[in-house]
Order: structure tokens, then sequence, then C-alpha cells
């Protein structure tokens, strides 16, 4: 009770007693650096010790038992390979355990301390044995009342137990906290008060408890964001626009000129914009298609539109290479409907960027196609009042305001374009400001792409058809998960991989290498050659996942593919099936273990969107779409698959908006809100 009067979440974590300097310092490395940050550091699972058998009496399965270490020890058995294996015993009998590169094992083991063990009993080579198990001092856990022991992430240096001192040290504090969301809201649905929640997920009693707790947690996360989503679609919603007027006969121009007629999505999709265009509030919609669905005609379509009533279109891409693709792709539809396409990136210097930037600010480009440094530096518009974006999600507020800068205290209409497809649910929280168009489906005559999951045994001839089809003068991606080796695994890397090829049938084509950590324009180089045909095989990390268009490349071949999400493995594949060419997927497999539901279900869709539901159901709750994939996505408990809590969470957002309900009565809901608002989210 000492520290109810002086303590709050921001707190630093070395006024908790027994946090020393050296503890603190782990925290911090951990990202804990605050009261708050322990009391939301959740557990990420609850052991559970409710069932502990006795050796003698293990059948097959996952079993708990509580034993003594009699022996330990660890060998390398190939590179990267480290096994331990340890003899237990309990008053019953005795038992093996194995665990795989945990080398750690043994100096934990080895004090004859008691131990529960928790993993899979199972029969391998000859025996039975306990896989991998976790293990739990069984001094620390309380005989009697505890039995479900909180799981927490590891934290180099620190003990799990020291986790769950601290945390019991704060338990009166964390038993104070106040509610954070409305407590009628809290009432209506029935949840657990806040620190209720919290406390039941630390120091829960029975499972009711974690799954009650995580879902007052998971509620209110999903409450925040909705909230911060609807309140950014409210200010957007106040901000003066520029109404484009809807001219048929221009838009029955630009389609008359097409070599092609558009699909019936890609119709939907242009009138969704054009119906955005008319209106005063400024547009601010994304456009979903995968990879060669036509989003770019789509898209200027609408700039055609504008640039009809004197509006100028900017385009931003995510590379250079990207912006002087589309740079093209655009000027070939645009201007023979009289409308001028500029390119201004960072490789245009000197008198003609000059020339390209009076231009831009005279109104003599209509359209100007470059990278995000467009809204960034001094670029001046004459007349401003599209922006597309390319392969990005969704526009941060400081980006916006950037823009509402550029044009006058106006609001471009706003065209976010991506191939990765959103899942509903998403488009629903996250994104729920925008508006959403999506193309689902591909122009007719399209050939599918032809994926296969390989195993390590059939390498040999899958590179002799990789041969074949170089030979036939196809282009090859190679994509690996590393740049560099790494010894502690068996993963591939760009650089082994490339010396693997060399020395292989495939050797004696023209190998080139991409990776990240390379120059900007030496990455662009390599690119160009490979667009160029100047190399056959591209080694690569996922860098070249952005919107590269080499439509002769036809073949990607993925190493190690279980290692990579499937959204990422969609988008790699989409590298190829962009030309003439029957295109090819191959997923290497790095073990002869069966392939995970994953690949199987990416060897058997080619449907981007199917592929992102699934993607959502496959993973687990906390690491849908986080910081790697998009930005810092605030979310530790929510499971965006969880569609029922967003309905509620989104029922209540807009009672609670509909109630003329003020954030400024909930200072702690509303800094979460803030944070949620300004979040941006790159793709
Ligand atoms: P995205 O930007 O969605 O990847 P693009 O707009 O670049 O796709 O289109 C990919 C290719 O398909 C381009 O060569 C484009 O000319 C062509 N294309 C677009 N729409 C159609 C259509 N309706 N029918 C046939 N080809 C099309
Ligand atoms: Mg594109």
């Amino acid at each position: 009770m000492r520290y109810n009067y002086v303590m709050n979440l921001l707190t630093n974590i070395t006024q908790i007693r027994g946090v020393g300097p050296a503890t603190a310092t782990k925290l911090a490395d951990a990202g804990i650096h605050t009261v708050g940050d322990i009391v939301y550091f959740l557990p990420r699972k609850h052991e559970d010790f409710t069932a502990v058998s006795s050796i003698t009496d293990l059948h097959p399965g996952k079993v708990t038992i509580e034993a003594r270490c009699e022996s330990v020890n660890t060998r390398l058995v190939r590179r990267g390979l480290r096994i331990t294996t340890a003899v237990l015993a309990d008053k019953s009998g005795k038992l093996n355990a194995v665990w795989f590169n945990q080398p750690y094992r043994a100096q934990q083991l080895a004090k004859g301390d008691k131990f529960y063990f928790s993993g899979q009993f199972e029969y391998s080579h000859g025996r039975y044995q306990l896989t991998n198990p976790s293990t739990e001092h069984s001094t620390n856990t309380p005989k009697q009342s505890q039995r479900l022991v909180p799981v927490y992430r590891a934290i180099r240096g620190l003990k799990s137990q020291l986790v769950r001192k601290i945390l019991t040290e704060l338990k009166p504090f964390i038993s104070m906290l106040p509610e954070t969301l409305p407590s009628q809201l809290v009432a209506q649905e029935k949840l657990m008060n806040r620190s209720e929640a919290l406390l039941a997920l630390h120091f829960p009693n029975t499972p009711e408890d974690i799954t009650r707790g995580r879902e007052r947690l998971a509620f209110e996360e999903l409450f925040s964001l909705i909230l911060a989503s609807q309140l950014n679609r409210q200010d957007n919603a106040k901000l003066q626009g520029y109404s484009i007027p809807f001219k048929q006969p221009i838009v029955a121009s630009f389609v008359k000129r097409l070599p092609f007629t558009l699909t019936d999505d890609q119709r939907r999709a242009a009138w969704e914009i054009i119906q955005d265009f008319a209106a005063s509030i400024p547009m601010n919609r994304l456009l979903q298609g995968d990879v060669g669905s036509g989003k770019t005609v789509v898209a200027s379509l609408a700039a055609c539109q504008a640039a009809s009533a004197g509006y100028q279109t900017a385009l931003m891409a995510p590379t250079e290479i990207l912006a002087r693709q589309h740079a093209n792709t655009l000027a070939a539809l645009l201007e023979p409907c009289g409308v001028s396409v500029g390119l201004l990136t960072g490789s245009v210097t000197g008198i003609a960027r000059q020339k390209v930037l009076d231009a831009i600010a005279r109104g003599g480009v209509d359209v100007v196609v470059g990278t995000h440094a467009l809204i960034q530096d001094t670029v001046q518009f004459a007349q401003l009042g599209f922006v597309i974006i390319d392969e990005q999600h969704r526009f941060g507020v400081a980006q916006r305001q950037k823009l509402l800068d550029k044009s006058g205290g106006h609001m471009p209409h706003l065209l976010a374009m991506t191939a990765t497809p959103i899942p509903r649910s998403l488009a629903l929280t996250v994104y729920g400001e925008l508006d959403v168009s999506i193309i689902r489906q591909q122009p007719k005559g399209r050939q599918p792409i032809i994926t296969d999951i390989i195993t390590p045994t059939a390498r040999p001839g899958l590179y002799q058809h990789i041969a074949d089809e170089l030979n036939q003068g196809g282009q090859a991606y190679v994509i690996c998960n590393l740049i560099d080796d790494n010894p502690e695994n068996d993963i591939k890397s760009v650089e082994s991989t490339q010396r693997v090829l060399k020395q292989s049938t495939l050797g004696r084509y023209r190998i080139g290498c991409l990776h990240g950590k390379m120059k900007t324009a030496n990455k662009e180089q390599i690119m160009q050659d490979f667009a160029d045909h100047k190399y056959d095989i591209l080694v690569s990390t996922t860098v070249v996942e952005v919107g590269v268009d080499i439509p002769n490349a036809n073949i990607i071949m993925i190493e190690d593919a279980e290692h990579f999400g499937l959204a990422q493995l969609h988008q790699l594949r989409g590298r190829v099936g962009r030309g003439i060419r029957q295109s090819y997927c191959y997923l290497m497999l790095s073990s002869h273990n069966p392939p995970s539901q994953r690949l199987r279900e990416i060897s058997t869709s080619n449907d981007g969107f199917y592929l992102a539901e699934i993607d959502l159901k496959l993973r687990g709750p906390g690491e849908i779409y986080g910081k790697a994939q998009h930005g810092a996505l605030n979310l530790r408990v929510a499971n965006l698959a969880d569609t029922t809590t967003i309905a509620r969470a989104q029922k209540s957002v807009k009672n609670f908006i509909s109630n003329g309900e003020s954030l400024d009565d909930y200072p702690e809901l509303a800094e979460n809100v803030r944070y949620n608002q300004r979040r941006t989210i790159l793709n």
C-alpha cells in the first residue's frame, strides 16, 4: 500500500521495490521503462500445472511432471544444431528429455533443484522422451493456490520468476488502477474492470479468469482503435476539398483509347472515385487489387478527370525504379488524351530538375510522378487536387498536414493503391477511416502462376527445369531470408545461395545479387540490370517484394519458404506472372517435415483476398500485422480474426459517438486513442 500516493503508470521502473539498476537495464532493453510498461507486459500464455503426473503414469501427448535433473549434457550435432539431453527423475521413475538449440538448459538444470517440466511426451528413435519441455522452478510455484502460471516473453538475462515477483509487488497498485472505458459500457458489455482484467491475467485462479481478462483488454484495444479511425474520418469530413465534376466525354475518350475493355471491378472502382471527386469532402480511399489487376489504369482515368477540371495529380511510388515505371505507363495512357506527365525523382538533377519544378509550379505539367519526397521538400504545385500513393496503405496525420500546407488549406483527394489485400476486419478497424474499392477479378486471359512445394531431394530436378526456362529466354528470382550466413542456424542467405548456385548446374548463367544493406543507387542499378536482362538469375532478400515489374521474369524460387508469412509469399509470387511466359513459383522446404498449412494454402490458391483472410486465421493474436509488417500497431491482446469482438467494439464506438460522449471525460482512453490516430501504417 505504500505506493498508492506516489506511483502512477509513468513512474520509472526503478521506483519499484526489488528493481535495482542492473535489472532496470535489462528491462529497458526489452522496452520496459515504466510501471505501466510492466503492468501491460502481458503473459504470452499460461502454463497449467493443475495436472502434474508422475513419470511412470505418463501417456503420449502434452504432459507436466515435477522432477529433478540427474544428468545433463549438450553436444553439437552439426553446424546450427545443438542437442541438450537430460535424465529427469521423480519418485516413480526416470525419463529422458531432449531440447534442440537451447544450450542454456544445461546450466539451468545442473543445480539439482526440482522443476516442473511441461512438454510433449512421445516415442522417437526407439524410446520415449520428453521433447523441448518448458521448465518452471517448482519452489516458485505455490503448491495449492496458483497452479496457472503466467509465462512472459523472455527477457535477456532475466529469470521469468523475477518478472512475476515484480508484478506481485505491484499487485496492490494494479488493483487500484482506475477504469479507462466509460463505466456504462463496461456494465453493458459485461466486461471485467480494467484492474480486474490485469489481475486476472497476471494472477489467474481459473482458466475462465484468463479468458475474461483477455476479452476485456482485447475489447478495449479494438474500441480505441476503431474510435481513433472514426475520429480521423470525422476530421477528414471537416476539411475543405475540391469538387471535381464528372465529365462523361472525358471518361469515354480515355476508355476508348485503351487496347482492352475494363473489367467490371475496374469500372466499379473508377465510378466510386469519380463520385468521391464530385463531393466537396476530400476523398480518402484505398484501392486494393492483386498485382496486375489494373489499378494503375483506374488511377489514370481519375487523373484524367482531375486534369480536365484544371487540377494537378501527384503520384508517389516507394522507389525510384517504380516511379520511373509509373511515369512511362502513365505517359502512354494519358498523353494521347492531352494530359502531360512529368517525372521528378532524386536522380533528376541540375537544369532538368529546375525545368520540371518550374513546370509544376506554373501548372505546365498535369501529372507529376515521384517518390515520397514529392510532398516532403520544396516542390510547389500550381493546383494540386489529387494525390495517388502507391503501395502504402494509409497516410499519417503528419503527411496529410504537409499536403494541406501545399494546397493552400484545401485537402487534395487521396487514393492509396495496394497489392496487399487487407482482410475485412482490418478494413473496419485499423483502416476504418478509409473507403475501400476492391478489384478482385484479373483481366481475362491471364495465365495463372503454377505454384509447387519442393522437398530438398527434388532440388536437382528443379535446377534442370530452371535451366530449361532460362535457355528459352526466361529469368528467375531466388529469394532468401538472410543477407549473410548466420552460424546459429541453417537458414540460407543471399551470400551462401549465390555460392551454391555458382557451383551447381546453374553456375553457367549470369547471377546477380540484391539485398537491403546495399546503397539505394546500387540496388536500383541491379534491378535495372535485371530488367535489362543483363542477369538470368537474381538472388535477393525480400527487397524485391514491392511492385517491381519485370515481365520477362517467370520463375521465383523461395528458399526456406516456411520462414515467410503468407501475405509475404503471395507478394513475392506477384513478381512473376506479368508477361506472356508461363510462370512458376517454387516454395523450397528446408527439411523433410511435411509442409505447413500456410504453404499448402498458397500452393493451391492464387487469390490474394482469400489468402489474406486465411493468414489472419492462422496467426495467433498479437502477432497479426505486427510491427514488422504494418508499422506500430499497438495490439497486445486483440485478435483481428475475432470478428465477434470487432463487431461489438464497432457498435460501442457508434454509440459512444452518437451519444455525443467526449474523450475529454476519459483522459487515459484519450491518450490511447490519440496514439492510434497518429499512426502511419506503411506497407
Ligand atoms: P496493377 O497496378 O494493379 O499492378 P496495372 O494497372 O499496372 O496493374 O495493369 C497490369 C497490366 O495489365 C498492364 O499492362 C495493363 O495495361 C494491363 N491491363 C489493365 N487492365 C486490363 C484489362 N481490363 N484487360 C487487359 N489488360 C489490362
Ligand atoms: Mg502496380
